[in-house]
């Protein structure tokens, strides 16, 4: 089955550009792509997370990310707060488990954070060099060979999800959850951190069957769950899913993310504004790169620290 990336979507990066400031984006191919009808999912039960922090050690493996500064059986982590948030994926965490005290709740919850593989994903259609595709089977993987560093896909996503990252001051590199793509999925192998889960928090399967298991769980103990499976339809659908014993949004998420694919607004935008603000990414990226070259040459090497304070 053919892979979709941008170039499937908008037909090319400056000609999608071009196609968009003439008012003919709303015409590509992107408005026909409603997602993988067999493709695979996940379907995480938040009211079984004991915050054990396993899914995090192995994804680290998994996808040989260095060692934390503190071990994965250090739960002080849950204490940590950066700039008023609680922790997030970053180069070195592509998964990472937040508590929360909810009121009213005798014990604690906790919830795991990655990419949520969307249907029609934000970062993939944001992306003007076409480094995103999304696979048949569910994953939304990256290509770092072609990524200049413009950094719109982390703008674009709505959950967060994209890091940046220098590898070498020639390589920028966004680093995100990848499904376990190249490792796991494409061989039809669970992710490594659902897996590991000693609590069975996760259930891997296609995305559809997923979505009956969930209405499934829902109905059969309705005073446990809300009756609700987030990612069904937010974003336009999300490989990735969740049932909550509590309004999501007393777990961290985002309960305000729309439910049309984030692609019609960047085509409603791609339709109305200027070809020079559509292609200003690309020519912020094109600045960028030179000047990190520049950097490299006289010694003034940019830091990947400074990288994530220019972030978010
Ligand atoms: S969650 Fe964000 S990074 Fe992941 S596929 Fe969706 S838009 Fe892309
Ligand atoms: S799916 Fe793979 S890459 Fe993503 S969080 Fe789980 S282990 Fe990590
Ligand atoms: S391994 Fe399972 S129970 Fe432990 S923190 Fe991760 S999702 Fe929760």
């Amino acid at each position: 089955m053919k892979r979709i990336n941008r170039r499937n979507f908008l037909k090319g990066t400056f000609f999608g550009g071009a196609a968009a400031s003439l008012g003919l984006a709303r015409k590509s191919s992107a408005a026909a792509f409603e997602g993988y009808p067999e493709g695979m999912g996940v379907l995480v039960d938040l009211t079984r997370c004991v915050g054990c922090r396993s899914c995090e050690a192995a994804c680290n493996k998994e996808q040989g990310l260095p060692e934390p500064e503190k071990s994965f059986d250090d739960y002080s982590v849950f204490d940590e707060v950066h700039h008023g948030q609680k922790r997030r994926t970053d180069e070195g965490a592509y998964t990472v488990v937040n508590r929360y005290d909810v009121p009213g709740q005798d014990h604690p919850l906790f919830r795991k954070i990655q990419c949520n593989h969307c249907n029609e994903p934000a970062c993939l259609t944001s992306c003007f060099v076409n480094a995103y595709t999304k696979t048949p089977e569910g994953a939304v993987i990256y290509d770092p060979s072609v990524c200049v560093g413009c950094r719109t896909c982390m703008v674009a996503c709505p959950f967060y999800i994209p890091t940046f990252k220098y590898s070498s001051a020639f390589s920028p590199r966004i680093m995100k959850c990848v499904f376990c793509y190249d490792t796991r999925l494409k061989y039809g192998r669970p992710p490594a951190c659902v897996e590991a889960c000693p609590q069975e928090v996760m259930t891997f399967g296609r995305r559809r069957d997923l979505i009956k298991m969930g209405h499934e769980r829902i109905k059969e103990n309705p005073s446990k769950y809300v009756d609700h499976i987030y990612g069904e339809h937010e974003a336009g659908g999300t490989a990735w899913m969740y049932l909550s014993g509590v309004p999501f949004d007393q777990v961290g998420m985002d309960t305000h993310v729309p439910k049309e694919p984030i692609l019609n607004f960047v085509k409603d935008f791609l339709g109305v504004v200027p070809m020079v603000l559509v292609i200003w990414p690309a020519l912020f990226a094109g600045f960028h790169l030179l000047a990190t070259r520049k950097d490299a040459l006289t010694g003034h090497g940019h830091s990947e620290k400074d990288g994530e304070d220019q972030g978010r």
